[in-house]
């Protein structure tokens, strides 16, 4: 089984499509409020660019993917996304997503995310639930398991660690500028990056 990279990205779309509003006011506590409509305006774009001009390989849809959000979701999040799937892309082999490529795919992105935002983990940031989740995926194909499994032990991980976000003092990004004020407010990018992971298992049937 594996996991078609545009299937993944029409569901992430419909998530952060139902979710923008609850995006937008974790932004507007700890930051500026934008966070559901960069992500909105960039997964639109990107399953517009996928429908308009289909790609051939996984690696040519996720290297489209990530070239799309840089150029249309802006912010903090539009270069670390696209980094991530720029990087995922160069690390996607010709067997496509089955759980060890979707694992070497997302650690890849993850590398890229860390080697541009230099954050670390306990900053309250995207990184905080992601990290996680590809630690999780390595750990499921490590013991064998399908991709199904996988994502489900990569999705509960993420949402654990992006509910450990909220007490949690931001040290990157817009947050970090409001001190010991960002306490208790659940990260945004944490959250969306939990909606990329579970649009992954919603992907795969
Ligand atoms: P902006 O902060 O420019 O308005 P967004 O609101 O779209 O951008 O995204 C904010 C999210 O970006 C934060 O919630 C955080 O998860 C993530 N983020 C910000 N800076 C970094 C960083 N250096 N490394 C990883 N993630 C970061
Ligand atoms: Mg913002």
């Amino acid at each position: 089984m594996t996991l078609d990279p545009i299937e993944w990205m029409r569901e992430f779309a419909a998530l952060v499509d139902e979710n923008a509003d609850a995006l937008t006011e974790f932004d507007a506590a700890i930051g500026d409020a934008d966070h559901g409509s960069n992500m909105r305006r960039g997964t639109a774009a990107v399953v517009a660019a996928l429908a308009e001009s289909p790609p051939e390989t996984p690696a040519a849809a996720l290297k489209q993917v990530g070239m799309t959000l840089i150029r249309s979701v802006g912010g903090a999040s539009g270069p670390l996304y696209g980094t991530f799937f720029l990087r995922a892309a160069s690390a996607c082999g010709e067997n496509g997503l089955d759980a060890a490529g979707f694992a070497a795919v997302v650690r890849a992105g993850l590398d890229g995310i860390v080697a541009r935002g230099k954050a670390e983990p306990g900053d309250k940031t995207m990184l905080d639930a992601l990290s996680p989740a590809v630690d999780a995926l390595d750990e499921s194909v490590r013991a064998g398991e399908e991709l199904v499994q996988a994502l489900d032990a990569a999705l509960a991980a993420a949402e654990k660690g992006r509910d450990a976000t909220t007490p949690m003092q931001a040290r990157k990004g817009r947050a970090s500028y409001l001190g010991e004020r960002s306490v208790g407010h659940q990260d945004p990018g944490a959250t969306s990056v939990t909606l990329l992971i579970r649009a992954a298992r919603q992907a795969v049937r």
